[in-house]
């Protein structure tokens, strides 16, 4: 019994009185510990039960305390031991462009390496979504496109200076014009998660730019005029508006994102706002990255993709959305083929390319994600492939 006693004392640590708001991001207390009593009341709460079970109402076992009750969720690292297929997909069954990267390499042996990587994974195209202007995007024309004009399409960023001044509509333009000439074929990324494109989190709610916003209208115009293709970050996964309690989806890793209880705008308004800029905008191709984070709800995404033709995707840093739910996630990139496009975001490591290959050509199973969760593989068919790795950016680029 003073084993047991003793073995609580060291794992369970302290008594710190905390309720269950003090897991909260309001209250801005993050706790390595949890309280003993805490910690049970979690356990009987009902919803935690069926959220933690669903209709097996408990783990089938009586549970006893032991070392795991130490192990920190941060550290968990569970070594698969199912025996199944793992298929190495060196290169890309047919030839990628990869639509969303962005400065991976500063110098010019540092870009001859990256084209080797291409090279040997099977990608023809990298679009770099710079996010620069001025000296800046004209120094990376000429480290990117003056050696490899074939391999590179570079994107151009938006002027985000001085917003207030009434010249800003009229700068922002010619800006954009300017980069267009000396060779940007497209704008992005664009990042609007609740606080504005500024990403200014000291602007009050009435200041702050969103994409709807009149003073874009022409920058947006300009885009349709030049066919310029915008990469936009509408929202964030939408795990970072639910509290990090033990209810958070996703792993601590991700916490650093969470705007639970700040004062961004909610991800149900910049969806909205989202609609409202397609909406103006017709002529203007707004590629809405990560599957406009909206992977996780495949329905509502393809309400919307039926309602505005201008509204395009790439797949970058959601391959866990597409993993999860391999079934719905292979119907819909077919569905929308011609509307949606490959892209990684996460660096350029030749493994990440290669893993992507076995999710979206491969049947494999249970395959370690990079989020702590496990993908299956979509195993698309020639056809989408073909579309998602290359005909639709180059029909977007003009290429
Ligand atoms: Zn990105």
């Amino acid at each position: 019994m003073k084993k047991r006693r003793d073995f609580i004392k060291k794992s369970i640590i302290g008594t710190t009185g905390l309720t269950f708001a003090g897991f909260g991001l309001g209250s801005k207390t993050f706790c390595s510990t949890i309280d003993r009593q805490v910690f049970e009341d979690w356990q009987t709460d009902p919803d935690w039960v069926e959220i933690k079970y669903g209709d097996w109402g408990g783990p089938g076992v009586s549970p006893e305390p032991g070392p795991m009750d130490a192990i920190l969720l941060k550290d968990w690292a569970p070594k698969s031991l199912v025996v199944t297929r793992e298929t190495f997909v060196p290169k890309a069954k047919y030839p990628a462009i990869d639509c969303h990267l962005h400065i991976y390499a500063r110098t010019p042996e540092e870009v001859d390496d990256w084209v080797r990587t291409m090279d040997e994974v099977g990608i023809e195209k990298s679009v770099i979504l710079t996010g620069a202007t001025g000296d800046n995007f004209d120094e990376l024309v000429d480290l990117y496109l003056n050696s490899y004009p074939d391999r590179f399409i570079l994107y151009c960023g938006m002027d985000r200076s001085d917003i207030e001044n009434p010249d800003y509509s009229g700068r922002v333009v010619a800006e954009l014009v300017r980069c267009y000439n000396k060779g940007a074929l497209g704008v992005g990324e664009i990042t609007d998660k609740g606080f504005g494109i500024t990403r200014d989190t000291s602007l009050p709610r009435d200041k702050r730019l969103h994409p709807d916003d009149p003073r874009l209208d022409a920058f947006w115009e300009k885009c349709a005029e030049l066919k310029l293709p915008v990469n936009f970050h509408f929202a964030d996964h939408i795990s970072a508006w639910t509290p990090l309690d033990v209810f958070q989806e996703r792993t601590p890793d991700y916490q650093h994102f969470n705007l639970y209880d700040t004062d961004a705008l909610h991800f149900d308004e910049l969806i909205t706002i989202r609609n409202r800029t397609l909406e103006k905008h017709p002529g203007t191709i707004f590629v809405a990255c990560h599957l406009s984070n909206q992977g996780h709800d495949l329905t509502t995404l393809s309400q919307a993709m039926d309602k505005y033709p201008n509204l395009y995707l790439d797949t970058s840093a959601r391959d866990y959305e597409m993993g999860r739910t391999p079934r719905s996630s292979a119907r819909f990139l077919e569905k929308y083929k011609d509307r949606i496009m490959f892209g990684t975001d996460m660096g350029r490591r030749k493994s990440m390319f290669q893993i992507h290959w076995r999710l979206l050509e491969t049947d494999d199973e249970y395959i370690t994600g990079r989020v702590g969760w496990r993908y299956y593989g979509l195993n698309l068919p020639a056809s989408v492939l073909k579309a998602l790795y290359r005909s639709t950016a180059k029909k977007i680029h003009n290429i």
